[in-house]
């Protein structure tokens, strides 16, 4: 895909987002990311543009963060020719899992991953829906960082810029998104 060709798909999939303000709580400026999933072209564009993203990258796991994560991760994880691992909030995985436990909004809270999800050689693509704070993807980068993989890249369909979310993380770690909000 040239340049010009992606820049017009990405101003398509911007447009598409839906922004509700005031959802869930009053000053917030929620990005609904259901329009992207809705139509076929949406869906097929926004799957396009994130796997010429991550092509010739030898990604082996795609990372989902419950629940947006579960929509386009698997999705890449196929068509990038990887496996699909999920990360659940706590009560959800049935086997051995590891934990991170994370600051939000109003408390704490925690996610897990199942201990044999990950090995050694892989090479892992974590994934949400948008990028806010950084908390929850925080937590799920030292949750895998723990498990000891060759590398660990990090995708969103949405970054908040203004939040700065980005800033947590160590300086190596590769996080991309495809479309830019100020908020
Ligand atoms: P954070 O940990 O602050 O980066 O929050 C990230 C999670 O909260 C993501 O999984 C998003 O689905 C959700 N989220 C936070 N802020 C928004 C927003 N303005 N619009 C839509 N989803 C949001």
């Amino acid at each position: 895909m040239d340049k010009k060709e992606k820049e017009e798909k990405l101003n398509m999939l911007h447009k598409t987002v839906r922004n509700i303000p005031d959802f869930p709580i009053p000053g917030i400026q929620f990005k609904d990311v259901t329009p992207l999933f809705k139509t076929k072209e949406s869906l097929s564009t926004l799957t396009e543009v994130l796997l010429d993203e991550y092509k010739e990258m030898g990604i082996t796991k795609v990372v989902g963060i419950e629940s947006r994560g579960f929509i386009m991760g698997p999705i890449m994880a196929l068509e990038l020719g990887a496996g699909f691992v999920p990360i659940r909030k706590p009560g959800k995985l049935p086997a051995e899992v590891y934990e991170e436990e994370y600051e939000k909004e109003y408390g704490m809270d925690k996610i897990q991953i199942h201990k044999d999800a990950l090995s050694k050689d892989d090479v892992v693509l974590i994934h949400d829906d948008l990028l806010a704070t950084g908390g929850t993807m925080l937590a799920a980068y030292k949750l895998v960082s723990k498990m000891g993989v060759k590398k660990i890249l990090v995708n969103f369909i949405i970054e908040l810029d203004d939040l700065n979310g980005r800033k947590l993380f160590p300086d190596e770690v590769e996080i991309k998104s495809l479309i830019h909000y100020s908020v």
